[in-house]
């Protein structure tokens, strides 16, 4: 399965792609994580983004699709993925496209958390107050300054990402504002019964193959007798080949018990 998640800064977008990656066996890729990971690791990539993101900014179009073209290339988003924080851009969707069709890889759908951005603000207070709380590290973007930034890159570069999905008829809306079980409930029904969970290996393809992938094999009555015909026969033949080996056996057999 792969999948987009898309909505503003804390919109809950983490969260949900968790709860996605546990129960469908897939792997996260956060642009956002893979980039701090970069900062923190001094790279070339981390160097470059490190400022743009503090201000809460977009980092290039062309740094995060060489990383995302890398990323989905690895063994453990062959089951499937769920991006998180990619694409934020129209040209980001339109390299994704183009990455995706090289592979012959389809999405499966685009899932949008629509939040009050009202309530963002606060949620973000929620989540720096905490991660003080447990002593981990906040995020240098996570302040009121730099979140009206990040919210406005949003208005103005990632919203018009819902119109590009919807009219391939990809974008599932859901309300993020309602209680987190809740959506991740909502996102399961979009997804469908066959997304219900997390599945062995893949049944082969096609609708024969496909019926003996789901019942297991039956031998019918007419063929069972047509096998025990075949082997009464066979069993014949071997006794018509070879009677002196057979019965001198038996009658040593008889001799030695006498
Ligand atoms: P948010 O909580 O705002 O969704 P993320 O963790 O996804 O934040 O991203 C943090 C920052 O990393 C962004 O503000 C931006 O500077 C950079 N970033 C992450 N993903 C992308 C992307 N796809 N394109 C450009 N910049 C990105």
């Amino acid at each position: 399965m792969r999948l987009i998640l898309l909505g503003p800064p804390g919109a809950g977008k983490g969260t949900q792609a968790q709860r996605l990656i546990t129960k469908h066996g897939i792997v996260q890729l956060s642009t956002g994580d893979m980039l701090r990971a970069a900062v923190a690791a001094g790279t070339p990539v981390g160097l470059r983004a490190k400022s743009i993101m503090e201000r809460g900014e977009l980092v290039p179009d062309e740094v995060v699709v060489a990383i995302i073209a890398d990323r989905i290339g690895q063994s453990d988003a062959k089951r499937g993925f769920v991006l998180d924080g990619f694409p934020r851009t129209v040209p980001q969707a339109e390299a994704l496209d183009r990455l995706l069709a090289e592979r012959g890889l389809k999405l499966d759908a685009v899932i949008e958390l629509k939040v009050d951005e009202g309530i963002l603000l606060r949620r973000i207070e929620k989540r720096v107050a905490e991660m003080t709380a447990r002593g981990e590290t906040i995020r240098a973007d996570d302040n009121p300054g730099v979140l009206k930034e990040r919210l406005s890159a949003y208005r103005a570069q990632t919203a018009p990402l819902a119109d590009y999905y919807s009219q391939k008829g990809m974008l599932k809306s859901v309300d993020g504002m309602a209680p987190i079980d809740e959506v991740t409930a909502t996102i399961g029904r979009h997804l469908g019964p066959e997304a219900g969970s997390r599945m062995g290996p893949r049944a082969p393809q096609g609708p024969k193959s496909r019926q003996a992938w789901a019942k297991p094999r039956k031998t019918s009555k007419r063929a069972a007798s047509r096998a025990s015909a075949r082997q009464k026969r066979s069993v014949a033949k071997k006794r018509k080949n070879k009677p002196g080996k057979a019965k001198s056996r038996t009658r040593r057999r008889l001799t030695r018990a006498r």
